[in-house]
């Protein structure tokens, strides 16, 4: 046993091997001296646990490895052949080009973020977001933060400190990641009244809960469930006219930030930012990289006033955007304004694509994919917190598994270590890559992928 272990090399003899010396110089001394000395406790274990001990040139080659893996630029870029155009895993929504054009020039130089040229002095770096946003929604005003979570802490924050806040029992939910509106509220400083019962609940309701110590209203879009059957929500509207009433801002948790009609691309209504806006709520709330297709940010609009204050509060540097969301941001933006996002933000080429071109687009796959792939009707969703349980019709390449000798999972996992890595669904006990989010100048890396799985 001893001998076995004495077999092991040297912590020296492994940091003089030239192709470790060699690495040293490609990342550092340091570094590498840690991850030999992790690889050599590693085949002590495996020596331990009944393996043969490694060689010098075996131990000088997983020192390489594991140091590869370690310093490997990241994120890296995989194909999303999974057909959920807004996939949280996956980094949510792609920029458009102008987007990334945007941000390589607020990345790579100085600019005027918060310097007015004209007259040279400090100017905001809200301004010409803010105006944007405005002419993109109809708002009155609007700020721009981090990211919806943290709009939504300060907008109530802001408001409603000290004070209750009315929601809908069916709506004091879980978004996701354990942010929980029930802990954000507390968290804010303001005090959740439930209203109504889980299915149902009136605007009566909510008139009803209004006293002397209301802060707000809050409406919460159910962006990741649904409640089906018999089921009432008053519309965001009659929200808004109690709030009038009664002189109590109403605050609005739209999600997505879907600035386009999801109706003619066969999908239920989705929330827009425009109807709140045009309803006359005191704050809306929503996304930067959901369906409106941009960097992650929270995006506040509303009443200039109510904007005002909100931009006062001291969390609201906290929650500052930083200049490179804020540039892709502008950019994407603008494609609203010119009447040109379903041509030029990649979520909405994406939904509006024609099946009759994915099909086509699946069927050009075939000829790499040979005997055992398909092409299929199947149906993808939108996912990310957007039109839950919605899908649009769709086509994809299906790839018979059991043809192949392997499972479908196993079939993911090889997908998974091609480069580019491709990452597929599972449906029916076989393996779909559905063309829908994947990039047109990915076409070849499906191709090259599918001619490597067949060829074993
Ligand atoms: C996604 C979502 C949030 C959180 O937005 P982030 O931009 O991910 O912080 C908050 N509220 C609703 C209703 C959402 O759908």
């Amino acid at each position: 046993m001893t001998s076995r272990f004495r077999a092991i090399p040297a912590v020296n003899e492994v940091l003089a091997d030239p192709r470790v010396v060699e690495l040293m110089g490609r990342y550092s001394r340091d570094a590498i001296v840690e991850v030999a000395r992790e690889e050599l406790g590693a085949a002590r274990s495996a020596v331990g646990a009944g393996a043969d001990p490694p060689t010098l040139p075996e131990l000088a080659q997983s020192v390489a490895r594991s140091a590869a893996a370690r310093w490997a630029p990241w994120p890296r870029r995989v194909v999303n052949a999974t057909g959920v155009v807004l996939h949280t895993n996956l980094g949510r929504a792609p920029l458009s080009e102008d987007s990334l054009k945007a941000v390589a020039i607020a990345a790579s130089g100085y600019s005027n973020l918060e310097l007015d040229l004209r007259d040279g002095k400090r100017g905001s770096r809200q301004a010409r977001i803010s105006d944007l946003v405005c002419q993109a929604t109809g708002a009155e005003a609007a700020l721009v933060v981090n990211n919806n979570a943290s709009a939504l802490m300060l907008g109530l924050a802001a408001v409603a400190a000290g004070k209750e806040v009315i929601v809908s029992r069916g709506e004091a939910v879980e978004i996701g990641g354990g942010f929980r509106i029930p802990d954000v509220l507390r968290q804010s400083g303001a005090s959740l009244v439930e209203v109504g019962t889980t299915n149902r609940t009136y605007a009566k309701d909510f008139e009803d809960a209004i006293g002397e110590n209301t802060g707000a209203i809050l409406s919460v879009h159910a962006s990741n469930f649904r409640v089906v059957g018999f089921t009432h929500s008053p519309a965001i509207g009659e929200l808004a006219a109690v709030g009038r009433r009664a002189g109590v801002p109403v605050m609005h948790d739209l999600g997505s930030g879907c600035l386009l009609d999801t109706r003619p691309y066969g999908l239920a209504h989705e929330p827009m930012p425009q109807q709140s806006a045009a309803a006359g709520v005191t704050l809306g709330f929503f996304s930067g990289d959901k369906l409106l297709g941009g960097p992650q940010a929270g995006i506040i609009i509303g009443g200039r006033e109510w904007v005002a204050k909100v931009a006062r509060h001291p969390l609201a540097r906290a929650v500052r955007i930083d200049k490179l969301s804020m540039a892709a941001l502008s950019a994407t933006l603008l494609h609203y304004i010119h009447g040109e996002a379903e041509r030029k933000v990649p979520v909405w080429r994406m939904i509006s694509a024609p099946v009759d071109e994915l099909r086509r687009r699946a069927a050009g796959w075939l000829a790499a994919a040979g005997a055992w792939a398909a092409v299929v009707d199947t149906r993808s969703a939108i996912g990310g917190g957007s039109l839950p349980g919605e899908t649009q019709e769709s086509a994809a390449l299906r790839i018979d598994c059991a043809a192949l000798g392997i499972s479908p999972g196993e079939t993911l996992a090889r997908l998974r270590g091609f480069d580019p890595p491709i990452v597929g669904r599972i449906e029916a006990e076989s393996a779909l890559l559905d063309p829908r989010t994947i990039l047109p100048e990915q076409d070849e890396a499906i191709m090259g992928a599918l001619r490597a799985l067949r060829n074993g």
